[in-house]
């Protein structure tokens, strides 16, 4: 039922629809496993904040944590954000993949292709007439938002600027600048031949994103003692099975298990969202809620750990990493490693462990479609018996 009201409010295509109803309703409820969520969640695809992707996956966690008897409360936070939304240059039949600079205004323009010599500084721009042009300038040396300016300035209709690596490039301008920029490989830079007549298409969305954090706990709690957090949105085009569906799930999970035991009433489980757009979600909650970080005992983040690229590694405040060795026999180090949503938490003096698996080669890929249910419930186990050690009370000493 809840699957459905959900479903019929997203207004999403008819197939995904039905996809999406069907999981929320065949495995809403306690009986639902990491599996269960992990094959529910992957078909929606790249959870970006602010897709319907990320959306759905949110209302199918929800229904999770609802139908375990956990209120759910969502937080709504907006941040400015620059998307490439797929840029190419049109060479007659040949399309050579760009990626746009950030900064860069949007459009299509065609005109022809003027070498600028050197690195395209204003003197290197004197030399030749790319008036209406689009010009191919080499990266290096000078900012990008210089080239493109000393462009603008000489009368060019866009610019390209070449890699010097066979990769691809992703640049920042640093400010708006009206004229289409983009960068290519170092390979399609080299097609790009002197009075050739080229398109530069740049598509871009300059604005503002709503992220959307979801807080599950038992009600009436607003002093919890340890929050277990996971970030839910993912980047574009990779599907985010280990980066992050892996700890999203393992967050739902650790709901799932304490939910008959102490722990449910002492925690808060969150899913945070915008944490690829720089920890949006996570520095936003504890901005919001200092009345919750002020009391944590501890929090616990869960990012990548559905793929071994390492052993399960715990790293944090040294009490918890120790407590986690001796109880849970995890390999960790007290110096906080990566860039995930402790970090706020930790700035704001509580306790953090963070668990994580390492980087995998599918990083931020589109090829980040594999998370290994052993590994989650393993991670799962791990935390909670850390947990169990971390909120029993140190016996008095005689
Ligand atoms: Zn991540």
């Amino acid at each position: 039922m809840l699957g459905r009201v959900t479903c019929f409010a997203e207004g999403m295509q008819l197939w995904k629809l039905a996809a999406s109803c069907g999981a929320l309703m065949l495995t809403a409820g306690a009986g639902a496993t990491i599996e269960d969520d992990l094959s529910s969640v992957l078909p929606f695809g790249p959870r970006v904040t602010g897709s319907a992707a990320n959306e759905q996956a949110r209302s199918y966690f929800e229904a999770q944590f609802r139908a375990m008897g956990y209120t759910t409360r969502r937080d709504v936070f907006t941040y400015p954000r620059f998307d490439d939304l797929g840029s190419d240059v049109r060479l007659g039949t040949r399309t050579l993949t760009g990626r746009a600079l950030e900064g860069s205004t949007g459009g299509a323009v065609t005109g022809r292709i003027v070498r600028i010599p050197g690195v395209g500084t204003a003197e290197n721009f004197r030399a030749v007439n790319v008036q209406g042009g689009v010009a191919v300038v080499q990266r290096g040396q000078l900012p990008f938002l210089d080239k493109v300016k000393n462009a603008l300035a000489a009368g060019a209709a866009g610019v390209i600027v070449v890699n010097t690596e066979a990769k691809e490039l992703q640049g920042r301008l640093g400010e708006r600048v009206p004229l289409p920029a983009l960068a290519v490989t170092s390979v399609a830079g080299a097609a790009l031949q002197e009075g050739q007549q080229v398109s530069l298409n740049v598509r871009v969305r300059d604005g503002e994103v709503q992220g959307v954090n979801v807080v599950a706990f038992k009600s009436g709690l607003i002093r919890p003692d340890i929050l277990f957090g996971g970030h839910m949105d993912s980047v574009f085009r990779a599907p985010g099975a280990n980066d992050n569906l892996s700890g999203t799930v393992a967050v739902l999970d650790l709901a799932r298990r304490a939910v008959n035991t102490p722990l449910a009433a002492r925690s808060y489980f969150v899913l945070f969202d915008g944490e690829e757009d720089g920890l949006r979600g996570s520095r936003k909650f504890v901005q919001d809620n200092p009345g919750v970080v002020q009391n944590l005992k501890a929090m616990f983040n869960f990012d990548m750990v559905g793929v071994d690229a390492s052993p399960l590694n715990v790293s944090g405040e040294a009490r918890l990493v120790e407590l986690a060795r001796q109880t849970a026999q995890l390999s960790g180090s007290a110096r906080d490693q990566g860039g995930s949503d402790q970090v706020p938490f930790a700035q704001a003096g509580v306790p953090t462990l963070f668990f994580h698996r390492g980087l995998d080669v599918n990083y931020h890929q589109p090829s980040d479609t594999l998370a290994d249910p052993q590994l989650i419930r393993a991670t799962v186990d791990a935390a909670l018996t850390t947990a169990d050690a971390a909120l029993t009370p140190v016996p008095a000493s005689r």
